[in-house]
């Protein structure tokens, strides 16, 4: 049965990574943005605690950054560039809006060479742009079972890079390998702690199950916030698998290690 799916289908896989920046404060105030193992709620400010009246300046280090890896990423850095607000309704959200880049991003439209089973792929970059991280909720249970959250606002407003790919990955170790290769960029670079154990490399992955040769794209399955090269490996390679003959729904997935 599986030797039929691989002839019959492929995976198409697209990745979009998010990058912390290793910048001293944080991508619209002056807060220190190594929150890790401040104690809650200590590295804030009227800024990022989205109080009545308090404006944004953006830190200029972090948009270097971004330029940074569009160059090492063969892409485009447009002369215009501009942040935008996505608008939505979650706690960990301070505004109520993320402060992020919809149509002029930082860098478009590059490219990286993979060396997958001895051979060498090419695999596009759509963007790169520069939005800001959100806080930290804790869900937790008292003794009676009742449940409450905390919330902790220190990684509010800490510069985040976003990495969008191509769907141009076609099988779970692609994914790994373009997973690895950007990481090693970003490391090089020196712009990101790319810890994935602390979150502050953290990868989603579109995917979708096609017969081989079609064109069109399928339904689609995401998965969200996965953290460790295996985790990405695994996710990608359960729906592949799964495409012997049925229908696929559009799903959407979030892997968290347990306990978090
Ligand atoms: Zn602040």
């Amino acid at each position: 049965m599986t030797t039929a799916v691989a002839t019959q289908y492929e995976a198409v896989i697209g990745l979009e990574v998010h990058a912390q920046l290793l910048t001293r404060s944080k991508m619209f105030c002056a807060c220190r943005a190594d929150y890790q193992g401040a104690p809650p709620n200590t590295t804030v400010c009227p800024v990022c605690l989205a109080l009545p009246g308090s404006l944004p300046v953006i830190n200029k280090r972090a948009v270097e950054y971004v330029m940074m890896t569009g160059l090492a990423l063969n892409c485009d850095i447009p002369e215009h560039t501009k942040f935008d607000r996505k608008n939505y309704p979650y706690p960990d959200l301070m505004k109520g809006y993320q402060i992020s880049q919809y149509d002029q991003p930082i860098a478009k439209g590059g490219w990286m060479v993979l060396r997958v089973d001895g051979r060498e792929k090419r695999a596009g970059i759509t963007r790169v742009h520069l939005e800001e991280d959100v806080a930290k909720l804790f869900h937790r249970s008292d003794p009676s079972g009742e449940t409450y959250s905390l919330l902790d606002v220190n990684r509010a407003g800490v510069p985040l890079m976003e990495i969008v790919g191509e769907p141009d990955l076609r099988s779970p170790e692609e994914a790994r390998q373009y997973l690895r290769r950007l990481r090693a960029i970003v490391q090089y670079l020196g712009v990101s702690t790319t810890k994935m154990e602390e979150g502050s490399f953290r990868c989603d992955a579109n995917i979708s199950i096609r017969p081989a040769g079609a064109t069109g794209l399928g339904p689609k399955v995401e998965v969200k916030n996965m953290n460790s090269f295996r985790a990405v490996h695994r996710a990608i390679a359960r729906p592949s698998a799964g495409a012997a003959g049925g229908t696929l729904q559009t799903v959407c997935a979030s892997l968290r290690p347990a306990g978090r």
